[in-house]
């Protein structure tokens, strides 16, 4: 198998595994039991805090542990919003967020009065900060921009977008969570983000949002006083243990591998265009994450060629995995602007820590040998 879906999820790393497996098996305490069993539990907490706090250069208490980035996504969003607001009240995002942000601005839309302004993305996939900085009113609570698109990898301007922000006392939540580990992430400039560990090689269903310390929010769950009040429910112990372990050993190889990986996304592009000089490649090529390739094949379908490259032995997607199932066209393709035949027809390669060059050379083999497979049953089909 060639698995070319690393925005989709990553492989467990060893260094997470093994820091996991101690809190599955022997240390199976409670984390807010007093006795040594739940001590012992509360102690790997801590210490995944105080790892993840030094990674980012920020307190361990702006750290806040969640099941993942959807609900991180959502507690920023619906948490800060929220926050001492009668109902109502002013929110920014951009038509191509993730739905873990779209979906949750969607709901203070529809059902708390909550006005949302819906920034357009250009053709290259990038936010407009002159329309975003337009749209700023007195009542706007909260700006939410994605650092880096899953589907395109399109990167944002971000320290433009804070400046504004700044200077206009909104807050900011950015979704970080396709560039921890590929980019230089830095959480100063905003004052909150969202991070997932299964996209640097932790465990699934574990993540994290930075809150800027003095922030309050409105939790999102109710229960117990865990995570100083910003989110109940008992720790997933094992799993954050994993996911620091996992944030450790991505950082310091970061920059290498992803000059690696370029190359190879590169590597693969030529190849394909060799093959199909039709095909088009999705957001701005120049401002993009390195291991990101997202390519529409005008002519035929994504769900066919995804199929077709699955029987080859290929992983990969045609944007957002949360969308397996639905034969939808991409809304961050169409919200670029591209037409639908552009949008039906995209497929995403994402690579990773253990794409190799052999891989890279056999994916876009079997490119080949679907597009004339595909193109030969076309002009049979022309010929009856
Ligand atoms: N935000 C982005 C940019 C993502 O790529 C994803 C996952 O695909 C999420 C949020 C949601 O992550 P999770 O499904 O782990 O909650």
């Amino acid at each position: 198998m060639i698995y070319l879906d690393y925005n989709a999820t990553t492989p467990l790393c060893e260094p997470a595994r093994e820091a996991m497996l101690p809190y599955l098996e022997r240390h199976f305490g409670n984390p807010s039991s007093v006795h040594a069993a739940g001590r012992e539990a509360r102690a790997a907490i801590d210490n995944a805090r105080d790892k993840l706090a030094s990674l980012l250069k920020v307190k361990p208490n702006e750290i806040v542990f969640t099941s993942g980035a959807t609900e991180s996504c959502n507690l920023a969003v619906l948490g800060l919003a929220r926050c001492r607001m009668e109902r109502g009240g002013h929110v920014i995002s951009n038509k191509a967020e993730h739905h873990a942000v779209l979906n949750a601005l969607e709901h203070l839309e529809k059902h708390e009065g909550f006005d949302v302004t819906w920034l357009d993305v250009a053709k290259n996939g990038m936010v407009d900060v002159d329309q975003l900085a337009a749209s700023i009113r007195p009542e706007t609570r909260l700006v939410s921009i994605m650092s880096a698109n899953n589907e395109t990898g399109v990167i944002q301007p971000m320290r433009e977008i804070a400046q504004i922000c700044r200077a206009r006392g909104v807050l900011l939540h950015s979704d970080m969570v396709q560039v921890f580990g590929k980019m230089d992430v830095d959480v100063s400039m905003v004052d909150a983000a969202s991070f997932a560990a299964h996209k640097f090689y932790g465990p699934k269903g574990v993540g994290f949002l930075f809150l800027r310390s003095g922030l309050s929010i409105e939790p999102i769950m109710f229960g117990g006083s865990h995570e100083n009040e910003r989110r109940p429910g008992t720790e997933n112990v094992a799993g954050i243990a994993g996911m620091a372990a996992a944030a450790e050993w991505v950082e310091p190889e970061r920059g290498k591998e992803q000059e690696r990986q370029k190359q190879l996304r590169d590597d693969l592009w030529n190849r394909i265009a060799k093959t199909f000089p039709e095909a088009q490649q999705n957001g701005d090529v120049t401002r993009c994450l390195s291991n990101t390739l997202n390519l529409s094949f005008v002519g035929f379908d994504s769900e066919t060629l995804l199929m077709a490259l699955d029987l080859e032995g290929v992983c990969a997607s045609s944007g957002s995995a949360c969308m397996v199932g639905s034969v939808v066209a991409s809304h961050v393709l169409l919200a670029m602007g591209l037409p639908i035949e552009r949008a039906r027809s995209a497929v995403r390669f994402s690579l990773g820590k253990w794409t190799t060059a052999d891989e890279i050379e056999a994916a876009g083999a079997a490119v080949k040998r679907i597009i004339q497979r595909l193109r030969s049953r076309e002009s049979q089909y022309a010929v009856a």
